[in-house]
């Protein structure tokens, strides 16, 4: 054995809890390589002796045939002579202070571990928390690293001797998978109805299906928090569902057992396909067939449902299809209204029990709070609109190293942000910091985020608006820890994450399109219609949306027609008692508003396109009063006549954009009795066009030929896809958000970057 080499191999990115290792071992004992493995805090090491040829086999495999949930960022081998090895080992993981690495999001149940959940001579048939290494929970049971099952909330769930020998066999599809469990050791569920356990294990299961078969509402504890769960073709349990939730008309997300129920009632496109299905298992945004049996409680006013497929174990054996029981689920996030899901089972029984018939509970703690993910596709690729369970932590990888640094994001659809090496690693979706619960688990995931991945912050940014609680956490911890704290404009900072997970240098300026509800402006004034020119450390604003009142401020966000009257005096034109946001208001409170904005008195200015949409959403008589975001401007977008061509105008003047010569057209067009479908199509054609032309402009003035698109406003699939045409059109290059929301759950990653660049230009 004169021939043999050794070879020291350093693998860093997602790497642990994915099976590495026993692929590791696999590979080296097929090779006939000896020497061992092992996970360290930052990465995994390998060492071994081989012929040269097998060595290059090794190391090739190595980097072509990790397992499908790795993700290797950075391979080092180094040569040297033979170590000497005669076997082949799997050594214990080893901390190194201060060392780090990604760490793996949750994945959906495999296909092997579906298998043998649903094979009666398994010894884990019908057991609800089968998984393996390739599949199971990580993020939200995780503790601490290395990822080893005592720093992970299995640590109480002794291993019985079944177990503990498939966890400590390499050759077993279990090996090291730390949360390995079967019916004797592990997690069990139950069922209970007002404090009492009404079942256990298979019982509960088959309860619980009887349960939601006769209409009850559950609240089922899942993997990232509870859900509340009702049979969604069932419009008086959607009803009653919504009734106790508080919850008016905001959509709730489905549940459907597999693809083929998923197109009988929605239609499907093959990135949809791809998507629902992925390991990630988010929702989908997807369009409904008229002939779906839903109920129509589920998602009022819109012509799209939120789907996804089962992605525990504990999913599929409850809603496994069957004659009689519902082809879907309402699968919602287990709270009141806007309060934060519930994850403890304590916790659920006091805030849950107005809300639910009976409670599916385990015993296997959840960590930390991770709601499910929601995308649509756009263009064939995902197009984020939450980024959290089976995403979260999973950094945005970028092209440069970034200096340690805390991003405490925007206030509402909160997340954060936290960076080190080449990684923004983007928080879970924390929610509206707009209660207590939600701020104590903003401040727990981030002390969580510098633990898990070592960061200890040189700076923190935030957002511009004085009054976030996330700006008052950054500035009240800048000032204890004397750290530098670094104030990000909102739609800068929009226009930097688009760039930034683009990988873009960011040296040189792009056309920033920010369409967006809200934001804080440098003058004050809220922003939200914005053109920036925008680099990573600064930006201009040629032009902007025209400024209007709005008059009582919150209010007008709550009630469009206030802002629909707001135009209309802003337009000149008459309050004629047969408009709709005019007939939806008394004379009495019309008479407020009219002082409101004669007197500037609680009508502060805003730019925001967000606000425009509803305008036009209320003078049109689409809605006049909201519960819940954006649901003027989305009621807006599923009128859209698609057949219409026409569009309206916009005045583009030296700095401002003003849609004066719109509302004019709008009026008329309804006095004319055009349909509520082609006015509102007419204005979405507008939009586009009037963004087509300000990026031409934009382009013979300063010669940028690159466009990036963030803010809220296009979540509307409608602008989106006649902007972005337009602008292809017109030969720009466009870039739009792929890998984290549009919206605000986006922005802590720009805040970071930009954050980055003022730091290394103000050492
Ligand atoms: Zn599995
Ligand atoms: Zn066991
Ligand atoms: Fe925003």
């Amino acid at each position: 054995m004169s021939n043999l080499q050794g070879a020291r191999i350093h693998i860093t990115g997602v790497v642990q809890g994915v099976g590495f290792r026993p692929f590791v071992y696999g590979l080296a004992t097929r090779l006939e390589i000896t020497g061992w493995v092992r996970n360290t805090s930052a990465g995994v090491e390998i060492e071994v002796d081989g012929s040269p040829e097998a060595l290059a086999a090794f190391i090739d495999d190595l980097r072509q045939k990790a397992p499908p949930m790795a993700h290797i960022d950075e391979f080092y081998v180094q040569e040297c002579a033979p170590n000497g090895f005669s076997t082949f080992e799997i050594f214990h993981s080893e901390a190194i202070a201060e060392a780090f690495q990604p760490i793996s999001p949750d994945v959906s149940l495999c296909s092997d571990c579906l298998r043998e959940l649903l094979d009666p001579e398994d010894r884990r048939y019908r057991y609800p928390f089968i998984n393996c290494t390739n599949c199971g929970p990580r993020f939200t049971i995780i503790e601490d690293i290395p990822y080893d099952r005592p720093s992970t909330t299995m640590a109480p769930f002794a291993m019985c001797p079944d177990c503990a020998s498939e966890y400590g066999d390499p050759l077993d599809r279990r090996f090291h998978a730390q949360p390995v469990a079967c019916p004797v050791c592990g997690p069990q569920v139950w069922l209970e109805v007002g404090g009492d356990r009404l079942a256990e294990r298979e019982q509960a299961l088959q309860t619980a299906r009887q349960l939601l078969q006769e209409g009850k509402v559950l609240a089922i504890k899942g993997l990232g928090g509870f859900h509340l769960a009702c049979d969604a073709t069932n419009p008086e349990s959607v009803a009653t569902l919504r009734r106790r939730k508080l919850r008016v008309d905001k959509p709730f997300a489905l549940m459907m057992p597999d693809l083929a129920i998923v197109e009988a009632h929605c239609y499907l496109e093959p990135a949809e396909h791809t998507a629902i299905e992925a390991r990630q298992r988010p929702i989908v945004i997807l369009n409904r067939r008229p002939e779906s049996s839903v109920a129509h409680e589920v998602a009022p006013g819109q012509d799209t449902m939120g789907v996804m497929l089962p992605y525990t174990p504990l999913h599929v054996l409850l809603i496994k299809p069957e004659p009689g029981f519902p082809q879907a689920l309402v699968m919602t996030s287990g709270n009141l209204s806007e309060e934060p899901i519930a994850i403890d089972n304590q916790e659920a029984r006091e805030r849950l029990s107005d809300l639910a018939d009976a409670f599916l509970m385990h015993d296997r703690r959840i960590r930390t709070r991770c709601d499910d993910a929601v995308l649509r596709i756009f263009d064939g690729a995902a197009f984020p609109l939450r980024r959290s369970r089976g995403y979260a932590p999973y950094p945005v990888h970028l092209p440069w190293e970034m200096p340690p640094l805390l991003a405490v994001g925007p206030e509402l659809k909160n997340t954060f942000c936290v960076t080190r090496g080449r990684y923004a690693f983007l928080s879970h979706h924390i929610g509206d910091l707009e209660n207590y619960e939600t701020l104590c688990s903003f401040e727990d995931g981030i002390t969580h985020f510098e633990t898990l991945f070592r960061v200890r912050p040189e700076a923190l940014a935030y957002d511009l608006h004085p009054d976030y609680l996330a700006t008052r956490y950054a500035l009240a911890r800048a000032e204890r820890e004397d750290l530098p704290a670094i104030g990000v404009q909102h739609h800068h900072a929009h226009i930097a994450a688009c760039m930034a997970e683009h990988g873009m240098a960011g040296e040189q300026p792009v056309i920033g399109v920010s369409f967006d509800g809200t934001g804080y402006g440098d003058d004050g004034a809220i922003w939200g219609g914005e053109f920036l020119l925008a680099y990573y450390r600064g930006y201009e604003r040629p032009f902007h949306l025209a400024y209007i009142p709005m008059p009582g401020s919150e209010a007008a966000v709550r009630q469009p027609w206030r802002l629909a009257l707001s135009w209309l005096a802003r337009a000149g034109l008459e309050w004629d008692e047969n408009l709709p946001p005019v007939l939806a208001s008394s004379a009495e409170v019309r008479q407020i508003v009219r002082r409101q904005l004669e007197l500037r008195l609680n009508a502060p200015l805003t730019s925001s396109m967000g606000r425009l949409f509803d305008a036009v959403s209320a003078l049109i008589g689409v809605r006049q009063r909201i519960n819940y975001e954006a649901q003027a401007a989305i009621e807006l977008e599923a009128r859209v006549d698609p057949d219409e061509q026409a569009a309206y105008h916009f005045a583009i003047g030296e700095d401002e954009v003003d849609p004066t010569p719109v509302i004019h057209a709008i009026v008329a067009d309804l006095g004319a009795g055009l349909t509520i479908g082609r006015i509102a199509a007419r204005f979405h054609n507008g939009v586009a066009d009037m963004v087509d032309q300000v990026c031409r402009l934009m382009r013979d003035r300063y010669g940028l030929v690159e466009v990036a698109l963030s803010g809220g406003v296009w979540q509307n699939m409608a602008l989106l896809n006649r902007t972005v045409q337009r602008l292809y059109e017109a030969g720009f290059t466009v870039y739009l958000h792929r890998q984290v929301p549009t919206n605000d759950g986006g922005l802590a990653l720009g805040q970071a970057v930009v954050a980055a660049h003022r730091l290394a230009f103000n050492p």
